[in-house]
Formats: C-alpha cells, sequence, structure tokens
C-alpha cells in the first residue's frame, strides 16, 4: 500500500461508454482514486492510469471497447508503466478472458467490484500481477458513494450544474433481448436515508439539478421495504437549492398511479420522461417480454399529458427485433406519429450473449434492419422539427448549464455562448456570461434546429407570456 499512499501526484483518464448510471459510476471511480492521490486528465498520453467503463448493451458498443483497448496497446508500449484497467458491463460480461485477449490490460473489475479498485492497483504496482474481479456483491457498497465527501468535489462542481445519484442497481425483468441483468445483476435499492444525505451534499456544493439514475427507477425500494420511488422523489423536492429534478428510467408497466400524480404536484419536477417503448406492435412486445401492450403504454401517456399537455416525452425503439413483420414494424410507425415524441433513441436489434431472444430462429436480416432504421429515423426527425416549431416565439425558463458546444475549447474564458436546457429537456443556446451559469433564466426561442433551439434571454420577467415549460 506504501505505494499507493505516497505523495506523488498522478494521472487517471477515464473514457466512460453507454448510459447515465456508467457516467455515475465513473463519478465514484474517480473518487476513489483521487484518495489515492489520482488527477483527473483529458489527455490519455498524460495519464499514468487509463479506465474504459463500458456498455455491452449493443453489440456496437461493445466492438468500440475492443477498438479502444487495441489504441492502448500502443501507449503502452511507450509508457510500459501505465495501468490500464476495463469496468462496467463488458468487463462484467467477459471476465477473465478479457484479460487473455489484450495482454497489455492489467485489472478487470466488474459492476460490482468499483470498491475494491485501491486492491487491484496495489497487486498491480507491488507485485506487477494482473487481476480479474467479477463477483456480485449482495449488499451495495455505500462507502463508494463518498465521493462526494471529497474536499475538492465542491470545487470542481463549481462550473457543475447538475449531477446525477445512483438510488438502485440491477433489474429483475429480464426482457428477452435484454443483457442488463446479466451483467448488473438484480435489483438493489440503496438506502432512502443515504440518496438524501448525498442530494444535500450535492445541493451544499452548489448543484442545482438532480437527476435519480437506476435500470428501473420505479422498482425501487420494493425489495427493500423502504419508501416507494414516488415517495423518494417527494422527499428530494424537498431538498433545499435543489430547483429542478429528473429521473430516468422508467420502465412503463411499473409506472404507478402516485408517481404520474407526482407531476401535478412537484414543481421542481420537471415535465419531462424517458419512457421507453421498444416497439409499437403487441405481438413484439409479448416476445420481448415487456409486461404491457401497446394500449397500457398510450393510456400511461395520455394520463401524463393531463397533468402537462407539452410534456417533454422521449423513448427507446428497437427494430428488426426477431420475427417483426413488415406490419409490426408499421405499428411502431404510427405509434411515434401518435406520441410525438420529442425524440427517439433508435437501434437495430442486435443479439446479446445469455438472452432469449438471441436463441430466436426468426433473426431479421441486417438489409431489413438497417432500412427500417433509416425509415423511422427519417420520421422521427419531422416530428422533432414540427415539436421544436411549436416552441418559436415563446419564453420559457432554462437552467443555464454551460458552454454551448460552439464555445467548447475556446480559450477566452468570457463565456458568451451558452446552453440550458428547458424544463422539458429541449437544449437552448444563448449569449450571456459566466454569471448566469446555474441560473434559471427566461428566454424567448427565436431560432429552430433538428437537435437544439437559439434563444435571447428576457429581461423582463413580465414578457413571460407563452410559458409552455
Ligand atoms: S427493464 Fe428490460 S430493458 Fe430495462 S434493464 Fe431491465 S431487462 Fe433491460
Amino acid at each position: 500500500m506504501e505505494l499507493l499512499l505516497n505523495k506523488e501526484e498522478k494521472y487517471i483518464f477515464i473514457e466512460t461508454f453507454g448510459c447515465q448510471m456508467n457516467e455515475n459510476d465513473s463519478e465514484r471511480i474517480l473518487g476513489i482514486l483521487k484518495r489515492l492521490n489520482y488527477k483527473p486528465t483529458d489527455e490519455p498520453y498524460k495519464a499514468d492510469m487509463v479506465i474504459l467503463n463500458t456498455c455491452s448493451i449493443r453489440d456496437k458498443a461493445e466492438q468500440k471497447i475492443y477498438s479502444a483497448l487495441g489504441r492502448l496497446k500502443k501507449l503502452k508500449t511507450y509508457k510500459p508503466d501505465l495501468i490500464i484497467g476495463v469496468g462496467g458491463c463488458v468487463a462484467q460480461q467477459e471476465g477473465e478472458k478479457l484479460l487473455r485477449r489484450a495482454p497489455h490490460l492489467d485489472i478487470v473489475f466488474g459492476t460490482h467490484n468499483i470498491h475494491h479498485l485501491p486492491d487491484l492497483i496495489s497487486k498491480v504496482k507491488l507485485n506487477k500481477s494482473r487481476s480479474a474481479l467479477t463477483e456480485f456483491s449482495d449488499f451495495i457498497e455505500e462507502e463508494s458513494f463518498a465521493y462526494t465527501y471529497e474536499k475538492d468535489y465542491a470545487k470542481n462542481l463549481s462550473q457543475r450544474v447538475k449531477a446525477f445519484v445512483t438510488v438502485m442497481r440491477g433489474c429483475d425483468n429480464f426482457c428477452s433481448y435484454c443483457i442488463v441483468p446479466y451483467v448488473r445483476g438484480r435489483e438493489m435499492s440503496r438506502k432512502s436515508n443515504d440518496i438524501l444525505q448525498e442530494v444535500e451534499r450535492l445541493a451544499e456544493a452548489g448543484i442545482k439539478e438532480i437527476t435519480l439514475v437506476g435500470q428501473n427507477v420505479n422498482s425501487y425500494g420494493n425489495k427493500e421495504e423502504d419508501i416507494s420511488f414516488a415517495e423518494l422523489l417527494r422527499a428530494v423536492c424537498r431538498a433545499d437549492g435543489i430547483e429542478r429534478i429528473r429521473f430516468i428510467t422508467s420502465h412503463p408497466k411499473d409506472m404507478s398511479e402516485d408517481l404520474i400524480e407526482l407531476f401535478g404536484e412537484e414543481k421542481k419536477l420537471c415535465r419531462y420522461i424517458h419512457l421507453p417503448v421498444q416497439s409499437g406492435s403487441n405481438t413484439i412486445l409479448k416476445r420481448m417480454s415487456r409486461g404491457y401492450t401497446r394500449e397500457d403504454y398510450i393510456g400511461k401517456v395520455y394520463k401524463l399529458k393531463r397533468f402537462y399537455p407539452d410534456i417533454g416525452i422521449t423513448t427507446d425503439i428497437i427494430v428488426g427485433f426477431p420475427g417483426e413483420t413488415q406490419s409490426d414494424f408499421l405499428e411502431t410507425m404510427n405509434l411515434i406519429q401518435e406520441m410525438e415524441y420529442d425524440n427517439i433513441f433508435s437501434f437495430k436489434y442486435s443479439p446479446r450473449p445469455e438472452t432469449k431472444a438471441a436463441a430466436f430462429a426468426d433473426q431479421i436480416a441486417e438489409q431489413i434492419k438497417e432500412e427500417r432504421l433509416a425509415i423511422l429515423q427519417e420520421t422521427q426527425r419531422d416530428i422533432t422539427m414540427r415539436n421544436n416549431q411549436k416552441m418559436l416565439g415563446k419564453v420559457v425558463d432554462i437552467l443555464v448549464e454551460g458552454r454551448s458546444k460552439t464555445t467548447e475549447g475556446a480559450y477566452d474564458n468570457t463565456i458568451n455562448q451558452l446552453m440550458g436546457r428547458t424544463s422539458c429537456s429541449k437544449i437552448v443556446n444563448i449569449s450571456g456570461g459566466n454569471a448566469y451559469l446555474g441560473k434559471i433564466v427566461p428566454v424567448r426561442i427565436e431560432k429552430i434546429s433538428a437537435n437544439s433551439l437559439m434563444g435571447i434571454m428576457v429581461k423582463n420577467r413580465e414578457e413571460r407570456i407563452n410559458i409552455c415549460c
């Protein structure tokens, strides 16, 4: 351990793939490594340790990890002392196989093993020993969430406005296409008191927006007989200093009436929901083992719209699931038109190891999947543009999050192009200075594009005539 505790400053480069859970896990990894004197860097060439925090939800995501490992092999030739680690879902799925496949790799740590990183690093440094740890644990290692206690965490956050807070992990649903239950384990929730304390720490550090994350947040607390997810959200809404609250991901079958009604009650709860439908065909939903019908899903969306007709809704869609006929696909097309989603995250089905659907005999040809995906995405682009057009001329409140992408990387630290988000999660770019970071400001939408909106700040709040969200 001596080597780990010396005062010499070292650098860690983390590349995060995949979802918000992984982003939050990377924060925890950084928190642990900071205690070992590692400072984050954006430059892999400067790093003493590189960690790939991986995703295996689709074959394409998994292949990206192997390409990244290939690039790191060259880097290690120039820097033989570089420590390379792979964490996350691919690490969990492949375990020791990864060490055999990549001899330049030092550490493989599964999704429940982040807190073991100091030991794994110590083994590399002291014994030059490479290891893989992928055991599932039957508890949530709360100490790995303590990164928000770090003294410099608040300082690092001075430029940040929002943070993710993990509320649960794993999934018990076993949708027939999904690898998550195999690589993240069964559902396990953190204690509500621990979550609320973390939210308080984040609020004290200046965070304005919290997103509660979990694979299936609607099942929060069920097994542990803790408070329900709706009750947890209500408690988070009470936190002083936090102005906006979001959550992800919600399973349509588990979305309770209480949760829907909360949208009508809690002002801090953003008027936005990501509600993955996956398919518009009841036949395919059944084969996916999703546990709801198209009609159930539509019914829940209309209930949400009863509170806020303009609520922002996004979804996930898989095209080319085994057995998907043209008529099934047309039902999905018809659904996206009816739901008028603000955006969809759409993918071609790709078989994942261990899942039920990978063994289905009626796999769809790649070309058909590609054609269906292109048609779906083009149609959604039109829907998104139509939704954005409805915003023209309206005055909306945005929470200013940081520099707009167009000015990222500029040397001048006078921020003159900022980006913020409406409550319904539309990105709006505006002109303004540093002082607006972390503030909620009213802006009038002046221009639109498919991906974002451009607005100008309204000086007088009285001008907020058409507030949509
Ligand atoms: S609900 Fe289904 S798709 Fe979502 S993580 Fe669980 S198994 Fe995967």
